[in-house]
């Protein structure tokens, strides 16, 4: 059984290190792994492989820094070749970025399998370039990986249980990694104060948005002069903040580099909150137990809003400030449920192709 793992960016790094090793300790199963290059710098890209021990990639295509349509269709181009030479029996893409629906249409172009891990996510805004390519592959996939049962209802509710596919609820990946690395985490080389907000932001909706991030960076720094809000600073994010000329260095925002999982998971056992408009992070806030206030309007993620664990706080400086010192004023994040599974998907996703 050969399988062709597409991925390019960070969150793609972390979910394929957690299915890599199911891979890897899986006999007659060979897993070729295609990185698109869309994340490539040191920070972005290479430490998760280092960190997280992901197999090297054995191709890398190095395409990055062009807009949605030259980055898509030059992947699609280079995928397609690899996969004319490699002929795998399946192709597996992760999430909701460009490189996960390149790979899946140069999969399914060629009638190769295809299975999406972190299927049936949906935001309900066609405005965001994420959710395009989630309903995109989700459509041509052979097996759709639902990570929660409101992944499982999204599709039903568009009449995926007509269409030939299988779709499998499996948990979240997020949390076998977030179990498995808990015990390997470290502190970034930086000085973190004692008690911190833990921020990142990089939602296209935020930083394309001069009003929307200025009005989330005003909140945070209001909240900083009581608790200081560590941001390990997203490059995109880092480019907006530099033309609008913004005052990096009497800022009272501590902005650190990205940083890696490790690191990022030691920030989440310490951090007093969550603040985020990353997918991937508004989860391992529950998973290590830290409320979070999402700097965005909606999420894919409704079941950690309807429990309480998550506020939408959008972008606006008041509401974001209210939500923030709220849930700082509750303190300890109690949850007895497991919303993301047991830490076996990554197990049962591998059983499931093989
Ligand atoms: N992350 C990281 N270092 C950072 C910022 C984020 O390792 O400096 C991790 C984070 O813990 C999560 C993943 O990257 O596992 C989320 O990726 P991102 O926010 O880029 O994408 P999204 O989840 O929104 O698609």
């Amino acid at each position: 059984m050969k399988i062709v793992t597409i991925v390019g960016a960070r969150p793609q790094f972390i979910k394929a290190a957690v299915v890599s090793r199911a891979f890897a300790s899986h006999k007659d199963c060979e897993e070729v792994i295609v990185h698109t290059g869309q994340h490539f710098d040191e920070n972005m890209s290479d430490v998760f492989f280092e960190e997280m021990a992901i197999p090297k990639p054995h191709y890398n295509l190095n395409i990055n820094g062009l807009g949605h349509g030259a980055m898509t269709g030059q992947m699609l181009e280079g995928i397609e070749k690899i996969l004319q030479a490699e002929q795998p029996d399946w192709v597996l893409v992760y999430g909701d970025t460009n490189s996960t629906l390149a790979g899946a249409l140069a999969a399914k172009k060629l009638h190769i399998k295809l299975a999406h891990v972190e299927a049936g996510l949906r935001s309900f805004n066609m405005d965001m370039p994420e959710e395009i390519n989630r309903i995109l592959t989700d459509r041509i996939s052979d097996i759709l990986f639902c990570p929660t049962n409101q992944a499982v209802e999204n599709l039903r509710h568009e009449g995926y249980e007509n269409l030939h596919c299988r779709i499998l609820k499996c948990g979240d990946v997020m949390q076998d990694a977030a179990l498995f690395y808990a015990s390997k985490s470290r502190m970034p080389q930086v000085a973190i104060p004692d008690k911190f907000i833990l921020c990142t932001l990089h939602r296209a909706e935020n930083t394309d948005d001069p009003k929307r991030l200025s009005n989330i960076v005003r909140a945070l720094e209001t909240l900083s002069e009581t608790t200081k809000v560590v941001i390990p600073l997203h490059p995109r994010t880092k480019a907006k903040l530099e033309n609008m000329n913004y005052d990096f260095e009497h800022s009272p925002i501590l902005f650190i580099s990205p940083v890696g999982y490790l690191e990022m998971v030691e920030l989440l056992k310490n951090c007093l909150l969550v603040m985020t408009d990353s997918g991937g992070l508004q989860k391992e806030a529950y998973l290590f137990r830290k409320y979070c206030v999402t700097l965005r309007d909606e999420t894919e993620w409704v079941e950690l809003v309807a429990n309480g664990y998550n506020i939408l706080a959008g972008s606006d400086t008041k509401t974001i400030l209210e939500d923030a010192t709220n849930l700082l004023q509750r303190g300890k994040m109690e949850a007895n449920d497991a919303l993301y599974g047991s830490g076996d998907a990554g197990n049962f996703i591998v059983e499931s192709l093989t």
